[in-house]
């Protein structure tokens, strides 16, 4: 009898529990199954019905019970569980103590608290996980592992090797704490592995884990492996106890969730196990054709593999398909807000007028340009309203690409905008386009606060008739009293230096808007991070550039760098010198480190050599003069703080040096660098170490070794991750369950391609088979919150 029943179950659990050994299955074997096999029957029940996992269990237990070691020991927490046990007495519990509790989650389940006791996890679970804020069985449901470790075949102890990192499974055969001379606490346990060899596992100075180590107890620990003759140590330096008998800590891959004090990892494996046997199928938001469209598992294969991975391709499966649910409804929830923004103009965009542009130009346009051009025109033709960031690192010819736009603009009978932060930048913007356009007959108008009273007055009239089509300036563009005949295109420079009300106000015609940074964001984050834009990046910069070199030295060869920089100087060209901001509100500090280095330097250059010092604390039109006359090369080297400008063009000057560069954001330094490198001479970037810590050196070799800002910046991203990224910490980045905005580019861009469709076909997800997208993403919103940009 006994094997009547094991062979085909010992098969069906080989064969993936698919149900499809036993004729008429697996259920069919129970009927008529007298003592002693009654709880097998238990077991077996439903079994048609179950998910595989579930099954899997229900197996494993089957067997165990045929192999008469269902009855092992209980451990100590479940014990002292089971008495206290309150709620509906699970179907299944009366027959035996250790068969698992089998009833389903009703439907509507899953939002139920934990406290309901709907599914059995023991008493103690609703206190026990709501302290990580797990209260419901959703919440349950999608605590995910956070990482996963191969738990398939761990080595046994004669494999081991002296200083080897390992991760073993064995059972305690005795323990024993003791105090050392040097009084140092020492626990012993000695263990043996499936094989019967023997080893002893070494605890220092945590006598608490004496009270938790039972002979016969199976643990999984890890630690780094001592050999002593024939005698086999491990430090541990992690361990678990596999108390459920469910073999769910080894001998598969293993989840390892987010840990707490109190809450063991088998404990949650436990509770999600539980839970996943009693849920029934988990309905997909996804329909079938999509699912294959886009390469998805269900996904409730997805969050059962996630938990339990029965493979590493299913578990990349499992997780490929949560990030991808992770990121649609994020761009969902960011594309749906755009509400009512859509309504725009449709330029009419003729060859003719682009190829007048290209051939006004005294240079062509690099591929990525071009690529970035077009698809601000396509924008430009239909009849919504763009909203597209133009990226692309310093140099890399963003503006030559606006002008093209303004000039298509234009040639519409539209004018056109462009909005920058400082007076500098915004003068600079000015000379620049104006070189593109001014030969195509674009006429163009400067609007600063620094202009006199009435310089504005007559520019603004100008904006007003239409006689000025293009205008370039400050906050100035969107005070009082200025008024557009017929703005067509917005462009915003650096947009993250202003409000959103400042930008609402350029914005309020709905003009078709191109938004230009040179922050080298990554992709996946820009996508993100600015919601609502599409994006278009320029990738390479114009042939000819000549590389800034970069050299990284110690604060000890100070010196030999000043001496370069005079010899430069000599030479004719001009030199920045950067000093980090302490604390952005520490004002003080701000203007003793800038003006205690320029004394420094005053002391240190020869006298010939002429020193300008800037701060962000001067005035603006202070700190506007002392940089143009730098510009007209009055002096020869600018000792300031960050505020030399994102973006300020002096192709003179070819030396930047930084000082405590260790104190600034990678991508700053790569921003930092790009002021340099304009014109034609060979320029140097030289990074000065204020500290030899070999973790500062690698990171300032990250931005020495790269001259790709888009690559730096995925470093930095990696380093410090995305809050930090601007170099000053961000609210509003969405609360991903599992999707990583560091990594997940290529995933995050299907699913914004995806979530576009979806709204293109049916804006207000109103389908039949969107019913559940919709609700899932209501459900969802709460927690996703990002930035607004227009
Ligand atoms: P960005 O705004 O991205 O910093 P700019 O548009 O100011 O870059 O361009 C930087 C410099 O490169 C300008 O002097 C510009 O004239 C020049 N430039 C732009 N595009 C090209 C190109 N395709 N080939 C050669 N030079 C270019
Ligand atoms: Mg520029």
């Amino acid at each position: 009898m006994r094997d009547r029943l094991r062979r085909p179950l010992t098969l069906e659990l080989s064969s993936g529990c698919r149900d499809d050994v036993v004729v008429g299955g697996v259920e069919r074997l129970i009927d008529g199954l007298a003592r002693p096999f009654a709880e097998v029957g238990v077991l077996l029940q439903g079994y048609g019905s179950l998910s595989p996992d579930a099954r899997r269990l229900r197996l494993e237990r089957a067997l165990a019970l045929l192999d008469g070691a269902g009855h092992a020991a209980r451990s100590p927490e479940r014990a002292a569980e089971a008495p206290a046990r309150r709620g509906p007495e699970p179907l299944a519990r009366s027959a035996e103590p250790s068969v698992p509790s089998v009833e389903r989650l009703p439907v509507g389940g899953l939002d139920r608290a934990l406290a309901d006791r709907l599914v059995d996890l023991g008493a103690q679970a609703p206190r026990k996980l709501g302290e990580v804020g797990v209260r419901s069985y959703r919440d349950l449901l999608w605590s995910l592992p956070r990482r996963y470790e191969d738990r398939r075949a761990l080595p046994h102890f004669s494999a081991l090797e002296s200083d080897q990192i390992a991760t073993v499974t064995a059972s305690v055969i005795s323990r024993k704490g003791m105090r050392s001379r040097r009084g140092m606490h020492v626990l012993r346990a000695s263990l043996e592995d499936a094989r019967g060899q023997r080893a002893t596992a070494v605890w220092f100075n945590q006598p608490w884990v004496e009270n938790q180590l039972f002979p016969g107890q199976r643990l999984i620990l890890g630690g780094k492996v001592k050999r002593k003759g024939r005698n086999l140590e491990i430090n541990v330096t992690g361990f678990e106890v596999d108390d459920e008998g469910e073999s769910l800590s080894f001998g598969r891959i293993v989840g390892i969730y987010r840990s707490t004090q109190g809450l063991s990892q088998a404990y949650q494996r436990r509770a999600a196990h539980r839970l996943l046997a009693a849920l029934p199928p988990i309905p997909d938001h996804l329909p079938r054709s999509l699912l294959e469209r886009e390469d998805l598992v269900p996904l409730d294969r997805a969050l059962r593999d996630a938990h339990f991975p029965p493979s590493d391709e299913a578990l990349q499966r499992a997780v490929r398909r949560l990030k991808f649910d992770d990121f649609l409804f994020l761009e969902l929830a960011v594309l749906r807000s755009r509400d009512g923004a859509f309504a725009g103009r449709a330029f009419r965009v003729s060859d003719a007028d682009v190829q007048g542009f290209r051939e006004s130009l005294p240079f062509a346009l690099t591929g990525a340009q071009e690529r970035a051009l077009a698809e601000i025109l396509r924008d430009m033709r239909e009849p919504r309203q763009m909203a597209r960031l133009l990226q692309g690192d310093v140099g890399s010819g963003k503006t030559a690409v606006a002008a093209a736009a303004v000039h298509v603009a234009v040639r519409n009978g539209a004018q056109a905008a462009l909005m920058a932060p400082t007076e500098i930048l915004a003068r600079q913007h000015y000379l620049n386009l104006r070189s593109y356009l001014f030969p195509l007959g674009v006429r163009s108008e400067l609007l600063t606060g620094a202009m006199g009273a009435r310089e504005r007055r007559e520019a603004r009239a100008r904006l007003a008739s239409g006689e000025a089509q293009l205008a370039v300036g400050t906050h100035a563009l969107i005070q009082q009293g200025v008024r557009f005949a017929d703005l067509g295109l917005a462009i915003i420079d650096e947009e993250h230096r202003f409000g959103v009300d400042q930008r609402r106000k350029l914005l309020q015609g709905l003009p078709d808007v191109l938004v230009m940074s040179a922050t080298p964001i990554p992709r996946s984050l820009a996508l993100t991070y600015y919601g609502d834009l599409e994006l278009s990046v320029i990738d390479e910069l114009p042939p000819g550039r000549k590389p800034v070199e970069t050299r990284l030295v110690n604060a000890s060869r100070r010196r030999e760098v000043y001496h370069f920089a005079w010899d430069e100087i000599q030479k004719g060209r001009q030199v920045y010198v950067v000093t980090p901001l302490v604390e952005e509100s520490e004002a003080l500090e701000e203007i003793v480190s800038t003006t205690g280095l320029t004394e420094d330097l005053r002391q240190l250059m020869p006298a010939g050599c002429r020193i300008g010092m800037l701060h962000g604390r001067m005035p603006g039109d202070e700190k506007d003069a002392v940089m143009e006359r730098f510009r007209r090369h009055e002096f020869d080297m600018l000792v300031s703080t960050t505020v030399v400008e994102v973006g300020v063009d002096i192709p003179n000057a070819s030396v930047m040096i930084v000082e405590n560069a260790e104190r600034f954001g990678l991508s700053q330094l790569h921003q930092l660098r790009g002021r340099v490198g304009r014109g034609d001479a060979a320029s140097t970037c030289v990074l000065v170490a204020g500290e030899r810590g070999r973790k500062t050196q690698q990171r300032l070799q990250i931005v020495a070794r790269n001259a790709d800002g888009f690559k730096i910046a995925e470093y930095d991203l990696q380093l410090r991750g995305p809050g930090e990224l601007r170099g000053t910490r961000q609210s509003g980045l969405p609360d991903l369950s599992i999707g990583d905005l560091a990594t997940d580019g290529a995933i995050i861009e299907r699913a914004r391609e995806l979530a576009q469709r979806m709204l293109a076909e049916d804006p207000a997800l109103e389908a039949a088979w969107a019913r559940r997208l919709r609700d899932e993403l209501s459900f969802r919103s709460g927690a996703l919150a990002f930035r607004e940009v227009i």
